[in-house]
This record gives structure tokens, C-alpha cells and sequence, in this order.
């Protein structure tokens, strides 16, 4: 019989239609996803007391309040703490499968050198002389912390360099500090007043700020109604989660967030829609139509429902100077609903990727995210907990994991109010490893060491006599008795909440009309300390496109 190459073809779609039907597939699948739950490498928890401690997720700087379930003094649970001020008890999928990356088979524990393996006192004695031999760069993704404090110091003690790694949130403020002088780290968002939110791109129901943040502002305050007390209008190339749910989607072309935003900030003022005056976008219109691919009414209705319920305010997708400008014109900077300052601190940081001195090293905090690479020819030290492929550093160094050492938390990067809380070490490091606070301590003992600096932000804390502290309840720090009984408190999961800002403190004065934003937008997973994602967050990733997976992330 002859078998012709229509028969091979029907044969095959035959097959691949059968394939589907049958139950084979799927019953290989399921076993596969049993076998892969008994291989050898997967811990087995040791027989013990259970207890539940509270403490703060430390893997990005949002700070959320973690219940850890403890058994025999390893963490095998995490849940949300719904009295937490910040996150309300939510999580995102990394943090709920934050117990298992400890275990992850690409953990770090030894100290490597261009591929092979070396000692600490190798890399010691090789950062000890590459400081005396010329100036280092200290590089640090979780401003704000004891640590990076350690971190500072010994750049400024060591004629170096101290740069950060900013949140994208944080970096979308950055605009403001030039218009205003007041410091990003200073400034949030005060959502809680808002009225009307546009968001250009960021996925606010999606991964933006803290994960129970505005998730649990727009349930109370719009999910489900036709006219809601808070708008969000959300302006997204495509139907994004957030998009879908938002009051209402903006679809335009990509990357044409900043002419949108030019475009509204021009028909607010030829308008005299607000009571603003000042530089007009240089943009027309009939350009903004154009590169949106909107049409100009649709531009000019937008413009009109954004200022039909005040206060609105604008929030971008990283740094985009245009939406920060037409927050300006809208006059949400420095309101209340709007852009706030929530501290009379805060530094002005450099950031990590403008262009770097000539340097001998680079140091860089395990906090960095892993794909940042910095922009030198230096020997470069990087601290991680986790190997997240193909690195360019020269030294690999091995640092606790989650929940296995004491770290502070600062504010979270879009907070309208500061905060404070302590994550204590809930769990034994293995023997290997070290953060890059304790190995600089090692190399300059001056230094202050993590314990005694959060001892005496305590203390601090307490003798400003300011703000409340939340914990199973809610006590004034004026009613607390003691330093020590603030920082007990803190130790065992309360957060400190400063006193909500207050309208003005600063002003941003917007002499030119900035230019375009360049660049794509920023992915927000990428502040994540963790290059790898723990079991139960890659099946909830991968599984219902929660967020979307970072190309380069492993499994
Ligand atoms: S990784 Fe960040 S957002 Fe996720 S739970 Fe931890 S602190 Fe919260």
C-alpha cells in the first residue's frame, strides 16, 4: 500500500487529537509531579515542638508581617499577619513559599573564586588589600537597614563609594527630588485620601507597593461598585489583571505612557482645568494622539475625568519624569491624596547604575538584585544566598538565607507614614555563611555591628515619644514603659507606625517641562533579593500567571 503525504498528515493529526483525549498525558503529568515530591534532595523535617512566631518578610523592601511556623526551630510554614498597618495580611507568592528557599538546591554555602572554590579567608584577605590599594564601591538594594548603615560607614571610612540599587516605586519618585530637593526615600504615596488614581502601567492589583496595600483599599473602597469612592484608571498597552479590574482601562500603544501623560498635563492647562501655571509640554496634542493612538477627544475626556474627583494623583511604572511633571500641574505633589513627605529624613542615595569612578572593588550586599551587574572593570565581591546563573563576579560569597539572620525593616518605598519593624534570626545559618555587614566588620572591627545599631534605633524610637506600636494591639509609644520594652515588642513582630504626614513641608518647583522617559518599563519582582523562586511560588506563578516570570528566573 502506498502511503501518501496527505496520509502521513491525517495520521498525525489523528494522533496528536488522540493524544489529547486520552487519559495518558495527564496521568504522566500527575506522576510526575509524585515522583518529583519524593526525590532524595527534599528535606525532611525533623520530629519537634511546632510553634508560630511572628516576625517580617526581608526578601524585598516591602516589609510584610510574616506567622512562621516553626518545627524544631526550622521554618515550614508562613502565613499572613492580618493586623500587620502594611500588608493586611496578605503576601506575595514568593513570600508564601518563603520557607522552602532555604532548602532550594541552588543555595549558596561555600565561598567560590572564578569558578572554584576558595575559603574566607581568601576572599578576606583579597578585599582587605584591594582596599589598600585603591578605593571600593559598596552597592546595597535595601537602603535604610542597620546593615546598609554598616555598609556606609565603612565606604565613607574607606575613601569608597556607597551606591543603591533602588524599588522601582522608589525610583518613580526620583523626578521629585530634583524639582523639590526633598530626597525619594522621603516621599510616598497617601493612597488612603486618594480619590482618583491613574496609573500609568503600574500593576497596582498586581504587585505593586506592599501586596495588602492597595488590594485591601480598593475591596473597601471600589471592588464591585459602578461609582466607587476611588477611581483607578488604568493605562495599559493590554488587558492586564489590573487593567481588568480597574473602574477604568486606557489601552494605548507601547511605551506611550509619557506622551499620554504630556498629552493630559497639555489639556489640563490649555483647559485651565487646574488652578496650576507653568510650562507647558512641548508635545502637542495632535503628537500625543499620534503616538498613543488615541484620538485627541479621547485624550481631552480623559483629561476631564481625571479632575472631575479630587485629589487625583498619577503613578508611573519607574522613572518617568512626565508623569512625575504632570502630578506637578494636577498639584497632588505635596497634598494630601497625592505625593507626601513622610519624613524629615531620608538620603539622597546614588544610584547604583550611574556611571561609576574608577574603582579597585566593588562589594555588593546580597540584597542587589542577582541580574544587576555593575558597570566596572573592579574585582567585584558579591555576597547572595542563592546562585542565580551566570554571574560576573569574581568572588561568590555565601549569605544567610531567609529568616536566618537579624535584619531591621524601614519604611517600605510607598508608604505615606514611616515604619519600623525587626525580622530576628529565627532560624540557625549554616556554618558557611556570613552577610557583607559582619564580613566588613571583620575587616574594620570599628565598625558598629547590626544588634548594637537597631539597639539604639530603639532607643531612639522611644525617646522621640512619637507614633504607635502594633502588635497584638495598638499602643501609643508615649504609653510604652521602657526602651527595652519597645524593642522586645518589635522583636516579636509589632511595627512601629510614625504619625501620618502632614499636608506641604515642601514644594516642587517645575521650571521646564521635562523630557521623555527612555527605556521600558521596570519589572517589579526584579527588587527580590531571591534569584530563585521556591516550589510553591513557581507553581502559582506558572500555574495561574499571578505575575508574570522573569525570564531569567529558575524554578
Ligand atoms: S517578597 Fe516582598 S512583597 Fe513578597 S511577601 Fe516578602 S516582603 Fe512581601
Amino acid at each position: 500500500m502506498k502511503v501518501s503525504r496527505r496520509d502521513l498528515l491525517v495520521w498525525s493529526a489523528g494522533a496528536a487529537a488522540g493524544l489529547i483525549v486520552t487519559p495518558v498525558p495527564w496521568k504522566l503529568l500527575d506522576d510526575t509531579s509524585i515522583w518529583s515530591q519524593n526525590w532524595p534532595w527534599i528535606p525532611q523535617p525533623t520530629r519537634g515542638p511546632v510553634e508560630m512566631k511572628q516576625s517580617v518578610c526581608t526578601l524585598c523592601p516591602q516589609g510584610c508581617g510574616m506567622r512562621v511556623r516553626m518545627a524544631a526551630g526550622w521554618p515550614v510554614g508562613v502565613a499572613g499577619v492580618s493586623s500587620h498597618p502594611v500588608s493586611r495580611g496578605a503576601l506575595c507568592p514568593l513570600g508564601f513559599g518563603a520557607h522552602q528557599l532555604n532548602w532550594h538546591p541552588q543555595r549558596l554555602k561555600t565561598v567560590r573564586h572564578r569558578g572554584g572554590a576558595s575559603a574566607w579567608g581568601d576572599a578576606q584577605a583579597a578585599f582587605a588589600k584591594a582596599c589598600k590599594e585603591g578605593p571600593v564601591v559598596v552597592i546595597d538594594g535595601y537602603p535604610g537597614r542597620a546593615a546598609s548603615s554598616m555598609l556606609e560607614s565603612f565606604a565613607q571610612k574607606h575613601d569608597g563609594g556607597y551606591r543603591v540599587v533602588l524599588s522601582a516605586e522608589t525610583r518613580a519618585l526620583t523626578p521629585y527630588e530634583k524639582w523639590s530637593g526633598v530626597p525619594a526615600s522621603a516621599l510616598g504615596y497617601d493612597l488612603e485620601n486618594a480619590k482618583t488614581i491613574v496609573s500609568f502601567g503600574a500593576p497596582l492589583l498586581d504587585g505593586w507597593g506592599a501586596p495588602g496595600r492597595f488590594t485591601r483599599l480598593w475591596a473597601e473602597r471600589a471592588a464591585g461598585m459602578n461609582d466607587p469612592q476611588l477611581r483607578l484608571i488604568q493605562v495599559d498597552e493590554s488587558l492586564s489583571r489590573t487593567a481588568s479590574r480597574a473602574w477604568q482601562w486606557v489601552p494605548v500603544r507601547a511605551s506611550a505612557e509619557s506622551a499620554l501623560a504630556a498629552g493630559v498635563a497639555r489639556v489640563l492647562l490649555e483647559e485651565r482645568l487646574v488652578a496650576w501655571r507653568g510650562p507647558m509640554p512641548s508635545l502637542t496634542l495632535a503628537e500625543a494622539a499620534e503616538r498613543t493612538g488615541l484620538s485627541a477627544d479621547a485624550i481631552r475626556d480623559l483629561a476631564r475625568t481625571i479632575v472631575a474627583r479630587t485629589p487625583a494623583v498619577a503613578i508611573g511604572n519607574g522613572i518617568d519624569p512626565e508623569i512625575a511633571a504632570l502630578n506637578v500641574v494636577l498639584g497632588a505633589a505635596a497634598t494630601p491624596g497625592g505625593i507626601v513627605r513622610r519624613s524629615k529624613r531620608g538620603a539622597a542615595y546614588v544610584p547604583a547604575d550611574a556611571a561609576m569612578p574608577s574603582v579597585r572593588a566593588a562589594l555588593i550586599d546580597a540584597s542587589v538584585p542577582w541580574d544587576f551587574a555593575p558597570q566596572t572593570d573592579a574585582e567585584v565581591f558579591r555576597f547572595a544566598a542563592w546562585d542565580g546563573g551566570s554571574s560576573r563576579a569574581d568572588w561568590l560569597l555565601p549569605a544567610p538565607g531567609f529568616l536566618e539572620e537579624l535584619m531591621d525593616v524601614p519604611t517600605a518605598p510607598t508608604l505615606a507614614a514611616e515604619t519600623y519593624a525587626i525580622a530576628p534570626s529565627l532560624t540557625k545559618p549554616p556554618a558557611e555563611v556570613q552577610s557583607a555587614a559582619q564580613f566588613l566588620g571583620g575587616i574594620d572591627p570599628s565598625l558598629t555591628p547590626v544588634d548594637k545599631i537597631i539597639h539604639s534605633r530603639c532607643g531612639n524610637l522611644f525617646h522621640a515619644r512619637a507614633g504607635t506600636l502594633i502588635g497584638r494591639e495598638a499602643t501609643p509609644v508615649a504609653k510604652i514603659a521602657s526602651a527595652q520594652a519597645l524593642e522586645e515588642q518589635l522583636q516579636k513582630g509589632a511595627v512601629w507606625v510614625g504619625e501620618a504626614a502632614r499636608p506641604g513641608g515642601w514644594r516642587c518647583e517645575l521650571k521646564e517641562w521635562p523630557a521623555a522617559a527612555s527605556g521600558p518599563p521596570e519589572n517589579l519582582t526584579a527588587t527580590w533579593s531571591a534569584p530563585v523562586l521556591p516550589p510553591l511560588a513557581t507553581k502559582l506563578y506558572q500555574e495561574s500567571s499571578l505575575r508574570e516570570m522573569p525570564a531569567r528566573r529558575n524554578a
